[in-house]
């Protein structure tokens, strides 16, 4: 099995952040690159942030928070993600963006290095075919928030081996969270089955079998979930959760994957959840309100 101990990481938002923090926090180097400085500086920012409340609810210690730090550094330049060990690309969700990156990642690489995505969405396989080392690249799903999200999923190209989905595993239980294991199709294991849930918690209202107070109640009193499905939709984003959809609908060309017209309704109309204050809740208030 390779060793892994440097990790380059493109893209630094919402879940590139994420990913350095709970490597650097299990004893690996960063280096964290973006095409902005300004998501560069907003990263450290919001990770220094995240390590503090973990250092007050004594989870983190004062120095282990000192030394993951120190791990991470950051650089606008993606040639110097050369050196090391495992590429974890996390940068917008747009097929052309991550071919690019892999691109002019390529010609700087050790032989060794080992390239994976975070990607949602986009094919395992067709990504790895367009780099030099299809056997060395895998998907390597993160939830969001990640510091907080206890799954990973690995997800296997046609052509990924077993040495790398070995390394890959291994480095998951360094950093005290659980892989599952998936083949590569259309939104992998988590996705595949909570989007259908909730499109379907959306044509519930469309349909007007309940309303959305009724439907998030039922679900979380009937069926015991943390939370019901049109809050979760609000909290993901509904243009997240409908392009997931057509995914879903254009990969397995099945019309049971059909998003709700209500659904895309509301990204029409920019309500795209609690990011724009209002979805199937209105947040603009001291509590939600439903809107429907
Ligand atoms: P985001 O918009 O918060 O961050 C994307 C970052 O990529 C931005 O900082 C942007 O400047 C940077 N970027 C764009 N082009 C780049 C390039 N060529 N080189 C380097 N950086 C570049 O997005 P996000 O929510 O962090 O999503 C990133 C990836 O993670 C996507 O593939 C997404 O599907 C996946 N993902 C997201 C979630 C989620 O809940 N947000 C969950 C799991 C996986």
């Amino acid at each position: 099995m390779a060793e892994i101990r440097t990790v380059g990481i493109v893209g630094a938002g919402q879940m590139g952040n994420g990913i350095a923090h709970v490597f650097a926090l299990a004893g690996y180097d960063v280096l964290l690159n973006d095409i902005s400085q300004t998501s560069l500086d907003k990263a450290l920012a919001t990770i220094e942030k995240n390590i503090d409340r973990q250092v007050s609810r004594g989870k983190v210690t004062p120095e282990d928070r000192a030394a993951a730090l120190a791990r991470i550094r950051t650089t606008l330049k993606l040639a110097d993600l050369g050196p090391t060990d495992l590429i974890i690309e996390a940068a917008t969700e747009r097929e052309t963006v991550k071919q690019a990156i892999f691109e002019d990642l390529l010609p700087h690489l050790k032989p060794s290095t080992i390239l994976t995505s975070n990607t949602s969405s986009i094919s395992i396989t067709r990504l790895a075919s367009r780099t030099d080392r299809p056997e060395k690249f895998m998907g390597f799903h993160f939830m969001n928030p990640v510091p907080v999200m206890q799954l990973v999923e690995l997800i296997r190209g046609i052509a990924t081996d077993q040495e790398t989905w070995d390394t890959l595993h291994e480095v998951v239980r360094k950093l005290g969270k659980t892989a599952a294991s998936a083949e590569d199709f259309p939104a992998f294991i988590v996705n595949r089955i909570l989007m259908p849930m909730i499109n379907e918690a959306v044509y519930t209202l469309y349909e007007g079998v309940g309303n959305v107070k009724s439907i998030d109640e039922s679900l979380k009193l009937g069926a015991n979930h943390p939370m019901g499905p049109l809050e979760l939709a609000d909290f993901i984003g509904l243009d997240t959760c409908l392009a997931i959809m057509n995914v879903l609908h254009d990969g397995l060309a099945d019309t049971k994957y059909r998003p709700c017209p209500l659904l895309t309704k509301y990204v029409e109309a920019g309500w795209l959840g609690r990011k724009t204050q209002r979805g199937f809740y209105d947040y603009r208030g001291e509590v939600p309100v439903p809107t429907r």
